[in-house]
């Protein structure tokens, strides 16, 4: 038999029955459409391009205790990257940091993950021309969360090196923050299968670049090195560079082999979502004596000590 064009061809649940969300939520408020809502009603279209082309830009911006840390940074690479792709935002730079901030004090969180996003979003003919496509604004705040656990930031984390090559950057500049993350997710899951706990994948030359969500660094009688290519310039990973020249130590973007990183007296991956994070096992091979070492403890203390200072964070208040 077959069914007229009007009558459903499954039983679909009542309208108000399929937005009941019966999955968990973290807790937090999204900003999207020009409205503030929890975050489990903050949905966007199957048909924007940000979801079916990964034709998106994000940023993830921390709060801790209150304040912003490196907001303009943030801002800074977040409109960079907004214009590297052609898009427009209906909102100014003021505007963003206050519905961030707005976000913040919705969701009640006194440290926070926050993001911002610029979907290319959809167009209503279904138009395949990415100019006719309505950008769309969305931000939100979660709790804090870290890729490194308490227990990992304790005794270091165990990385498997996958041989997983990251988008190259002629492909795809990496500078732009994406969601191009199949070769993260495929390196991710084969760290799992060697028993690690994330992973490193590396570039078209086979030097290492960076990690799912993270950059890394390796020390080496005193000096710091951290993968130059295919990497996203991560914040944390200049917020390292600064500190190390407040510190009068040496760290430098250069080619690093897999051998030399498992070589290293310590290693550490950097991302706000965490800072700065302990690296104890690569592979087989325990880094250093296998503990956290004393540079990577140094700049952990400093970096988190700078989290209070005004010339680097920004009190949530302050924006509201
Ligand atoms: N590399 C990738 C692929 C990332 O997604 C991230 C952050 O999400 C980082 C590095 C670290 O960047 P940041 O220090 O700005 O958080």
């Amino acid at each position: 038999m077959t069914l007229a064009a009007t009558e459903p061809t499954m039983d679909l649940p009542a309208v108000e029955e399929r937005h009941l969300d019966r999955r968990q939520y973290p807790n937090g408020v999204a900003y999207m459409d020009g409205q503030y809502l929890p975050m489990s009603e903050a949905k966007i279209s199957v048909l924007d391009w940000g979801f079916l082309h990964s034709d998106v830009t994000y940023d993830t911006v921390h709060v801790w205790d209150g304040r912003f840390f490196r907001l303009n940074q943030h801002l800074d690479r977040f409109f960079q990257n907004i214009k590297r792709l052609r898009m427009k935002l209906p909102y100014d730079r003021a505007e963003i940091a206050a519905i961030l901030a707005n976000c913040v004090s919705l969701s009640g969180h006194n440290s926070a993950y926050v993001d911002m996003i610029c979907t290319r979003g959809a167009s209503s003919t279904f138009s395949r021309d990415p100019r006719e496509a309505e950008n769309r604004f969305i931000a939100f705040a979660l709790p804090f969360g870290s890729v490194a656990n308490k227990e990992q930031l304790e005794r270091g984390l165990h990385i498997a090196i996958s041989y997983t090559v990251r988008i190259p950057p002629t492909s795809i500049n990496p500078a732009i923050k994406n969601c191009h993350w199949l070769d993260l997710v495929q390196g991710l899951f084969e760290a799992y299968d060697y028993g690690a706990e994330t992973a490193l994948v590396v570039d078209t030359n086979g030097n290492i670049a960076e990690g799912p969500g993270f950059n890394v660094f390796a020390v080496k009688d005193g000096r710091l090195r951290t993968p130059a290519h295919s990497v996203l310039p991560g914040i944390t990973r200049q917020t390292v560079f600064d500190l190390c020249s407040e510190l009068g130590m040496s760290a430098m973007a250069d080619n690093i082999r897999p051998g030399e990183i498992k070589a290293a007296d310590e290693v550490f991956i950097t991302s706000t979502a965490g800072g700065i994070m302990p690296v104890t096992r690569i592979d087989a091979a325990l880094i250093g004596d296998g503990k956290v070492g004393s540079v990577t403890r140094e700049l952990t203390s400093l970096y988190w000590k700078k989290h209070a200072d005004p010339s680097w964070s920004t009190l949530v208040t302050a924006l509201l």
